[in-house]
């Protein structure tokens, strides 16, 4: 699944292509794909529109356009938001297609079709479920402390909660943890003032990396999490110390990673390097 990196530099690379654009007209070929408004109403307030704002917000793209709406995408699984030549037919994953003025085409595209778009003219009602940015400066080591303080769960669980920080996934949440020394299992309201500035500190410096190498792409081609809008990989995945690397040698101490389960989700690190208490 994308996450902040892989959203992040979406927003990037699409804001060269989309700036000023204007969309013509659009097509809706899996309704399910738009969550607000109606696929209808969606297709009438978009034609016409023009992309003039690029944020990212947690895992979503928030894309402004001129007449006050907000396009807001979340890939998901497997969402890729691309845009192509007018002449390259859309394939059977494209869901949502949309001309634009230059002869080109933002289409989007998603294997398993979790993926959502919304055009909406409050922002706030889709994102206001969010916690801080993790790169924000605003993002202080008292508001971190206020987000952990008794909560109970596994820090890894919290990690992967949006509402306690918005963007870190599954990849994120594993590296970040490696990096700050601490075991996912350990609670979350029992890290110490040490251990949580840790913690704050492994968080930016995993995302500034990741977003550096254009993220991580992981999967085959039919179920890629991640490609990028030129349609080349990111690279982050080399660098993964821990992440999906079961068995292999921990690259601090050369004890092999393990693997388990927290909240459903593969969890990967060292159990020489991440010690719990
Ligand atoms: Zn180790």
């Amino acid at each position: 699944m994308p996450e902040l990196p892989e959203v992040e530099t979406y927003v990037r690379e699409l804001t060269p292509a989309l700036h000023g654009r204007q969309v013509m007209d659009a097509h809706v070929l899996w309704p399910r794909t738009i969550a607000a408004p109606t696929p209808e109403a969606f297709v009438q307030r978009i034609s016409g529109a023009r992309f003039i704002a690029f944020e990212r917000r947690g895992k979503y793209m928030v894309l402004g356009l001129d007449q006050g709406d907000t396009l807001i995408v979340h890939l998901r699984m497997t969402g890729h938001l691309h845009v192509h030549p007018a002449s390259m037919a859309p394939d059977k994953h494209t869901h949502v297609v949309m001309s634009l003025d230059d002869g080109r085409r933002l289409d989007f595209q998603d294997s398993r079709k979790f993926g959502r778009l919304w055009l909406t003219r409050d922002p706030g009602l889709v994102l206001a479920h969010l916690g801080p940015e993790p790169l924000d400066a605003h993002f202080s080591m008292a508001e971190w402390q206020a987000k952990l303080a008794g909560r109970r769960a596994a820090i890894k669980a919290l990690l992967l909660d949006q509402a306690i920080i918005a963007g870190v996934g599954n990849i994120y949440a594993d590296e970040a943890l490696f990096l700050a020394g601490l075991h996912p299992t350990q609670r979350g309201g029992e890290l110490t003032l040490p251990q949580l500035a840790a913690l704050h500190a492994s968080i930016q410096a995993v995302l500034l990396a990741a977003i550096e190498k254009g993220g991580s792409s992981l999967g085959n081609s039919s179920l890629q999490n991640h490609v990028r809008p030129t349609g080349a990989p990111g690279n982050y995945q080399e660098a993964h110390r821990v992440y999906q690397r079961t068995g292999q040698p921990c690259p601090r101490c050369g004890y092999p990673i393990e693997r388990m389960v927290i909240a459903q989700r593969s969890t990967h690190f060292c159990p020489q390097c991440q010690r719990l208490g």
